[in-house]
């Protein structure tokens, strides 16, 4: 078995461990990074080439309110982001609705009997809120009202999770529809039917996420970031093995050194040696590796995941519809969202005659979606958009399918517990082990906040303490010290690698 060492091993080649590797390769790390994927980095946030065909998983905008991940952005991509704007709709009922909301369309689609309809069932739940909102069901409906619940949240959300809004946490919509209640929805859709490009504020001019009306790309799609950091990472010495899955992962703590196994697709083994690891897989199968107590291991197999399948047709017709993605709340149909890619670039699409969009369907591994031949599963999408009316069927001339393991870590009711389960055990005894980014953490979070845990678990890797407090930061990639006041300060000194990573194997 060959056997190689380095400083840190990564586990992983999406946002978070790339960032991880590029950070520490720039303050003179060496690094390990292994990837299970044979051809690709990115993770999720990944383009597919079909044929010249460029598309991603589920569409991926770069937005943060952190300046530091805008600034790494263009580190990496200095000449090849280009602005979109946003377009996007809802389709429910036979109808589409302009999302964010415009007003008068909305009323106009929904009728004055329904729209008085959803105004008195707002009034009520002003009068009669539920306390403490626990679900996703609760929490919406104190913001909007029971009604629009119904038609704007309820079946998307149910498509998207798979489960009863009743038992989804009300920390999901807490985090993802944060800063929007009925009044800013309101006074936004207003604003959009009178001038429908306004930019989405709220009145302290805090942007609204959900609102946001145009965002960067890059002009080949997010793997071209990723792709990037994997070429300035190996252009700095770090090492990145594709194709190879961590399989085995041990600590000895006589000798401070981890031990990693990584496999490949044709059974063949290495063995690899590092002082820190960073790990960006899943929880669930990282802990299933660790010797540690039956109660974090119970934690761990509690954890639970949401899968996506996306079904790429070519459809020949140039321009089929503006929007960059269209949310499918019809419950008549299983597809939940439709992304246009040449809206989201125009470079995604290598013949100008034809369109490529992407059908969403979310579902659990093993399930009747995700064990469907792609035959069908293409032949599903076809009829699916011929019955939206955005294509015949006779219109689609090719496609693929693209299923992706564990897009979503799901929060129900145990998550949180299972989380701080994993994570006390796991700090007490193997400080040396980082969790970082999405199913690194366990947070159903974007590239920036993925991106943010990378570079905070660099910088303690090389100050050689948790200076930073990398649970902390939150999912627009804010963050605030753990330690003293001086930290950040300090942290600008420390360019040395400490004596500890050092060390020979
Ligand atoms: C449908 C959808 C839409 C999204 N839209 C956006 C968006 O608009 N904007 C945005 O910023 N973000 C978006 N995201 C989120 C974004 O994709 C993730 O936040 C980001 O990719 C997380 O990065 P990560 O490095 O933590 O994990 P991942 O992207 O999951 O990368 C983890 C990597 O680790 C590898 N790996 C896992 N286990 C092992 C193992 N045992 N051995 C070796 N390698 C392993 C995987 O192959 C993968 O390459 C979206 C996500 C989805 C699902």
């Amino acid at each position: 078995m060959k056997r190689e060492h380095a400083d840190v091993a990564i586990i992983g080649a999406g946002p978070a461990g790339l960032t991880s590797a590029y950070q520490l390769a720039k303050a003179g790390v060496s690094t390990i990074t292994l990837e299970a994927d044979p051809v690709r980095v990115g993770g999720i946030s990944r383009t597919v080439d079909y044929k010249g065909f460029l598309f991603d998983i589920g569409g991926h905008r770069f937005f943060s309110k952190s300046q530091e991940i805008v600034a790494l952005w263009d580190e990496l991509l200095p000449d090849d982001f280009i602005e979109r704007p946003r377009m996007s709709r809802i389709y429910y009922n036979d109808r589409f609705y302009s999302y964010p909301l415009n007003a008068f369309e909305a009323l106009n689609n929904l009728g004055y009997a329904e729209s008085v309809h959803c105004v008195l069932s707002f009034l009520k739940s002003q009068v009669f809120p539920h306390h403490d909102p626990a679900t996703f069901h609760q929490w919406v409906a104190n913001q909007f009202g029971e009604r629009l619940f119904s038609i704007f949240f309820k079946t998307y959300t149910e498509k998207v999770w798979g489960m009863s809004c009743d038992d989804i946490s009300a920390d999901w919509a807490a985090q993802r529809i944060k800063g929007l209640d009925l009044w800013s929805a309101m006074a936004n859709a207003l604003r959009n039917s009178i001038r429908p490009q306004a930019v989405a504020e709220k009145k302290d001019g805090e942007v609204i996420k959900t609102l946001i009306q145009s965002f960067r790309y890059p002009r080949k799609g997010p793997g071209m970031m990723w792709d990037a950091a994997a070429r300035r990472v190996r252009e700095m010495g770090g090492a990145i093995e594709m194709g190879t899955t961590l399989t085995g992962l041990s600590h000895d703590p006589r000798r401070g050194l981890w031990s990693l196994e990584g496999t490949r697709a044709d059974g063949s083994k290495t063995r690899y040696t590092a002082h820190d690891v960073i790990s960006s897989a899943p929880i669930r199968e990282l802990i299933g590796m660790l010797d540690l107590p039956a109660e974090a291991h119970a934690a761990a197999e509690r954890l639970k995941y949401r899968d996506f399948i996306t079904v790429a047709l070519v459809v020949d017709r140039p321009d089929l519809f503006p929007d960059n993605w269209i949310y499918i709340h019809e419950p008549k149909v299983k597809v939940g969202r439709i992304q246009n890619f040449r809206s989201w670039s125009p470079e995604m699409v290598p013949d100008a005659s034809l369109s490529c969009l992407g059908l969403e369907y979310f579902c659990f591994e093993g399930d009747g979606l995700w064990t469907a031949t792609d035959e069908d599963l293409l032949a599903l999408a076809r009829r699916e958009l011929a019955e939206i009316g955005l294509a015949s069927e006779a219109e689609c001339v090719d496609g693929c399918v693209v299923r992706q393991k564990k897009a979503y870590p799901v929060y129900d009711e145990t998550y949180k517990a299972s989380v701080e389960t994993i994570r006390g055990h796991l700090e007490a005894r193997y400080p040396s082990l980082h969790l970082v980014g999405r199913n690194g953490m366990h947070k159903y979070n974007n590239q920036d906040h993925a991106m943010m845990t990378g570079i905070l678990t660099a910088k303690n890797i090389i100050a050689g303490e948790p200076i930073y407090d990398v649970w902390g930061v939150n999912e627009d990639a804010e963050y605030h010290e753990a330690g003293e006041s001086g930290a950040e300060e300090a942290l600008k000194s420390v360019r040395m690698v400490p004596e500890r990573l050092r060390r020979s194997a």
